[in-house]
């Protein structure tokens, strides 16, 4: 079998590389060298633009599924809960305080939050491998070599040749490493850890999020589910096995309550390293996700900001690759999402200045606890952690453009949402719009009663009517041959 890509890592972000290429008729393998799935616990969370991406590929009643059985195990079964406003550094948001034009704009996908990773993982996997994306567990990317024209890579003794590596491949990414992408940043002050265990003694700490005069714990929201942060430096050996006396000796520091730890169900370690690479493309190889920026897990950004990738990688890539690519348009990739990264970094890192156990730190937390109390500062920080600041600078006045488009519910009842699920732009508007023979997975024109807008096949805005010039922003977005089969 040939390959146009080669996406090392079958985590989530490297699934939704895979389902992105795939839903476009690139030929992709995925390579993951974990045999099976990953079920340990990590992000409990998603935010608006990740379920908006996931929602324009068809996948919301999965979402909502996998959400209900999250309200199930919290004993919120069949409830219609408002979408959490969300917390930085612990210090939680009501949405009682947020201006009520909050998210208003946001379709059903934005009331869809609470779910696990592993599950996430799970419908990725499916999707991607609806759409023929090829997925081999249990087999590493061992090393690679790149040319001009091709990369050959390495899976022990066996090896490939594709046109592209794009590496998913995790915090400590070796193709990252091997490829020589620059990774500054700062270093880590915390040890962490997540976990689901059996103990004794639970009743007697607090839940929800605490900042004790030693550290951090979170208690719940699912039964059994701990989180600590010592802020005594990293761990010494990230890989070793994390036993219940590590995680009991843990929760006791940071909470003074002597609970006994029987049983861990699941673990992960985690500090607060936060380095970024400088660019996200070398050559024919690229990076998303965790191998692309690390940073702490706190405000449940890292695996966002990974779909995020994804989501403006994989349309440009397979452009590349089919040859309608306008120039500089897989370049964009590390132009937009770069600055995402670094706000992220950034975000990550208040909030470990705020949490860390000494006067100044609890002095500032103070303030900013008062500021998140007002309806300014409440709609400031969970919009952020919402992720619907976002945007990228695609220049025009119009503040829609370069963010996520806006729910547009058509005559016919379709939203808009339903006609970037096969992975094209779409050309929405009022106009006598028509449409010839576009490239499969270009554009679909849709005429309809509701002013005109571009949206790139990545769900951003590329044009709004009345600001600036659509041939212009077909052509930067779509190339030259759009702009002469679509008549507006
Ligand atoms: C405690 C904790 C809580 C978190 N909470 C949240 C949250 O609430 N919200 C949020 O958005 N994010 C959260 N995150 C972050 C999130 O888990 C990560 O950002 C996300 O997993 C990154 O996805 P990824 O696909 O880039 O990398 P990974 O999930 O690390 O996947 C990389 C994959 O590559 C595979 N791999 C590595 N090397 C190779 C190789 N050489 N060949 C083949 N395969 C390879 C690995 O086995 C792995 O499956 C949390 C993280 C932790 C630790």
């Amino acid at each position: 079998m040939t390959y146009d890509v080669v996406v090392a890592g079958a985590g989530p972000v490297g699934l939704m590389v895979a389902g992105e290429l795939a839903l476009r008729g690139v030929r992709v393998l995925a390579v993951e060298r974990l045999a099976e799935p990953d079920l340990t616990i990590k992000a409990g969370a998603i935010n608006v633009p990740t379920a908006e991406a996931l929602d324009r590929r068809g996948l919301l009643p999965q979402l909502r599924a996998a959400q209900e059985a999250v309200l199930e195990l919290m004993g919120f079964a069949g409830r219609q809960l408002p979408r959490p406003a969300g917390h930085f550094g612990g210090i939680w948001l009501s949405s009682d305080d947020l201006d009520p034009s909050f998210a208003a704009d946001r379709g059903p996908a934005a009331q869809v939050a609470m779910l696990s990773q592993a599950e996430i993982e799970r419908i990725l996997a499916e999707h991607a491998t609806a759409r023929g994306a090829a997925i081999r567990r249990g087999t590493a990317l061992t090393g690679f070599t790149q040319n001009p024209d091709r990369v050959r890579v390495e899976l022990g003794d066996e090896t490939i040749e594709c046109g592209w590596l794009v590496g998913c491949d995790g915090g400590r990414s070796l193709v990252r490493k091997l490829a020589g992408f620059d990774f500054p940043g700062t270093d880590p002050i915390i040890t962490g850890h997540q976990a689901i265990v059996e103990m004794s003694g639970a009743e007697s700490l607090r839940r929800g999020w605490n900042v004790t005069g030693t550290g951090v714990y979170v208690h719940g929201p699912i039964p059994g589910r701990v989180l600590t942060v010592e802020f005594d430096g990293p761990p010494i050996d990230r890989d070793a096995p994390i036993t219940a006396a590590e995680l009991q000796a843990s929760i006791r520091h940071t909470s003074g309550v002597d609970v006994t730890v029987q049983r861990v169900l699941s673990a992960t370690r985690f500090t607060d390293n936060a380095r970024q690479a400088t660019t996200y493309r070398a050559g024919r190889v690229l990076l998303a996700g965790d191998a692309a920026h690390v940073h702490s897990p706190f405000g449940g950004q890292g695996l966002n900001l990974g779909i995020g990738d994804a989501m403006n990688l994989g349309w440009k890539l397979a452009a590349e690759i089919q040859g309608w690519a306008p120039a500089g348009l897989l370049d964009s990739y590390t132009t937009e999402r770069h600055p995402i990264g670094a706000w992220v970094l950034d975000w990550t890192r208040a909030q470990i200045a705020i949490m860390k156990p000494e006067p100044y730190a609890r002095a500032l937390r103070g303030v900013l606890a008062d500021l998140a109390g007002t309806e300014d500062g409440a709609t400031y920080l969970a919009a952020s952690v919402a992720g619907l600041r976002q945007r990228y600078d695609l220049g025009g006045e119009d503040p829609r453009v370069g963010r996520s488009a806006p729910e547009i519910v058509l005559a016919d009842g379709s939203r808009l949402a339903d006609h970037l699920h096969g992975g094209a732009g779409v050309l929405i508007g009022t106009g006598q719009l028509s449409a010839g023979q576009l490239s499969a997975g270009q554009l679909e024109v849709v005429a309809g009663d509701v002013p005109g807008m571009l949206v790139r096949p990545d769900g951003i805005v590329a044009w709004v009517e009345g600001d600036g010039d659509l041939g212009e922003a077909l052509r930067r977005w779509f190339g030259s041959t759009v702009v002469e089969t679509v008549a507006v």
